[in-house]
């Protein structure tokens, strides 16, 4: 689990399985910061990126909607980017794959030119 901060008031407001993580984000992925405290997980299951509030400071915790800050300061989330597109991926072997299909056009690209 990972532990998920506010990007504006910096509180631990939520544990995250990286595993569950996708795009687009909702309130199901990120689980109570403290179960064992009875407190509820931080965001309605069926919220989105739009619609979460942080509990402290009633701001949008996250910044960015492929991605989460951990209390690490480190991001977690799709933070392989893509040089070619918008597409952003979980794991560094996914932007691999992906990497190798915009080489492959550009190369049939070159070829019927
Ligand atoms: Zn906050
Ligand atoms: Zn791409």
């Amino acid at each position: 689990m990972i532990k998920v901060k506010c990007e504006i008031c910096f509180e631990h407001i939520a544990d995250c399985d990286i595993n569950e993580f996708k795009v687009p984000m909702n309130g199901l992925m990120f689980k109570s910061p403290a179960s064992h405290r009875g407190i509820p997980p931080p965001f309605h299951f069926s919220m989105d990126w739009l619609e979460m509030r942080c509990p402290w400071c009633r701001k949008r915790p996250f910044l960015h909607q492929h991605k989460f800050m951990g209390t690490d300061g480190k991001y977690y989330g799709n933070v392989h980017e893509c040089n070619y597109c918008p597409r952003n991926f979980t794991t560094a072997s996914g932007l691999a794959i992906h990497t190798k299909t915009h080489e492959r056009k550009d190369a049939e690209k070159e070829r019927s030119a």
